[in-house]
């Protein structure tokens, strides 16, 4: 099997060769290669002491030093060059308690996760696959490296990688890995909040969302997000929805193109239903004010998962607006830009799109049509450059100062009055007009 290394990383090869070590690209890079994806790094591993490879490179970077990690920089990019290495337990479920380094390729490759992960390949001994990852890659299988119950025990941070590659990748768990897996997944309640977020989103934002599923089958939801499990017990007994809240959300996030912010958004939108679901008389069940506890819960749980604070403000805010509709008129759509926000109208758009295909398809026509229309007159709103900001508006604090207002929370009081009217009648955004219309109101 051949696969084309970028001729830096074969520099980088050869150069440890040469002064007699062993070499490999390794990892994820030879996964990819051979699925014909361009990888997003190539790592390299190697019998050299990462003070061997200090020693033969002009420049290098302590990228990793504790566990054998040296970058090699040649020219402006860094190639991670990692000695090979046995990891001792992760008994905090964290980090490995020691690691210790060897001279053996295959004790290197014994202690990667699953197999697709530990193939090495380099140009003289070409592909090196002692678990048969590349038949794996075939037959689309996510499979443990040795004994799953061991790997799982041993990191158990491992169990949502399985879920994440099988969602990059499309790929499904081969079966005694999913067993191990459901057995061992409590212990993900042990593993850091960083860890599990950046596997979260990598699966979120990959080819397949819909895995989720999957990660709520085996029990992992469970652990790391128990609010997503009552969303999949909770009915929806509604014309609109023909799914249980958790199916909906698994097929709005299939919906949504693939961005952290706008994936958070639908996994969060309706998980405050639960709590808020009523059954009429007749039977049907309501949900009122869902979007209020929703963005509440998403805040809860993003700030859990250790996300910065701009993720957290976006995402929240558009649970808390996805369910609003906003009057079919431009004044409407300015008031709904306004409230939601200028930034965050166009994801707002993309959400709710999401969340209609993601209803009964019996009932999506007219709901496409009136989107189709506040998108339209979106469009006319910012062509026609209409006012529905405050930065927008004709006049500031300091023009109502002149004209003989007092500082103080009164100003904003007024300006927020005089947008409002204005985003009634755009030709009302005049200085003299809003002066006068200021006065007017607010004379006494
Ligand atoms: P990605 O495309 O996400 O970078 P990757 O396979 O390169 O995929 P990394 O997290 O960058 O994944 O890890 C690089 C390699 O290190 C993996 O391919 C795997 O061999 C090994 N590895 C990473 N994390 C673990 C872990 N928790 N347990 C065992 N091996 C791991
Ligand atoms: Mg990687």
């Amino acid at each position: 099997m051949q696969i084309q290394i970028p001729e830096k990383v074969n520099k980088i090869i050869r150069t440890l060769a040469a002064a007699g070590h062993e070499a490999y690209a390794v990892g994820g890079c030879v996964r990819d290669a051979l699925l014909g994806r361009e990888p997003a790094d190539w790592d390299i591993t190697t019998s050299a002491s990462p003070a061997e490879v200090k020693a033969l490179f002009h420049r290098t970077i302590d990228t990793g030093i504790q566990h054998g990690t040296v970058t090699v920089m040649l020219e402006q990019e860094g190639f991670e060059v990692t000695t090979y290495r046995v990891d001792g337990a992760y008994e905090d479920c964290r980090h490995p308690e020691e690691v210790r380094f060897t001279k053996s390729l295959l004790e290197d490759l014994k202690r990667r996760d699953f197999t697709i992960n530990a193939m090495a390949y380099n140009e003289t001994a070409g592909l090196v696959d002692v678990f048969d990852g590349a038949g794996d890659l075939k037959k689309g299988l996510i499979r443990c490296v040795g004994r799953a119950e061991e790997r799982f025990t041993e990191d158990a941070l491992r169990i949502m990688r399985a879920v994440r590659f099988s969602a990059q990748l499309g790929f499904c768990l081969e079966p005694a890995t999913e067993a191990a897996a459901g057995r061992l997944c409590g212990n993900l309640s042990r593993v850091s909040a960083e860890r599990v977020q950046a596997e979260l989103v990598k699966l979120l934002v990959s080819p397949h969302p819909e895995k989720l599923r999957d990660a709520w089958r085996i029990g992992i939801t469970g652990i790391i997000m128990p609010e997503f499990d009552r969303c999949m017990a909770c009915a929806q007994n509604n014309p609109h929805h023909i799914y249980s809240v958790g199916e909906h959300t698994i097929r709005a996030l299939e919906q949504v193109e693939a961005d952290k912010v706008l994936r958070l958004t639908m996994l969060f939108h309706d998980f405050g239903k639960p709590e808020m679901k009523t059954t009429g008389g007749d039977g049907v069940d309501h949900f009122k004010r869902h979007p209020e506890a929703g963005a509440e819960l998403a805040e809860q749980i993003l700030r859990r998962l250790k996300f910065d604070n701009e993720t957290v403000r976006r995402v929240t805010k558009l649970v808390l607006c996805h369910d609003r509709h906003p009057e079919l008129t431009p004044a409407g759509v300015r008031r709904a830009v306004n409230r939601i926000g200028e930034e965050l109208f166009p994801l707002y758009l993309k959400v709710q799109r999401a969340d209609v295909l993601a209803q009964n398809p019996a009932m999506q026509e007219p709901k496409l049509q009136a989107l189709a229309e506040v998108g339209r007159l979106y469009e006319q709103i910012l062509e026609e450059k209409n006012c529905f900001t405050l930065k927008q508006l004709a006049v500031g604090g300091r023009d109502l100062m002149e004209a003989g207002f007092p500082a103080g929370p009164l100003l904003g009081e007024i300006l927020a009055y005089l947008l409002e009217l204005v985003m009634e009648a755009p030709e009302r955004n005049e200085k003299e007009w809003l002066l006068r219309e200021a006065l007017r109101k607010y004379r006494e």
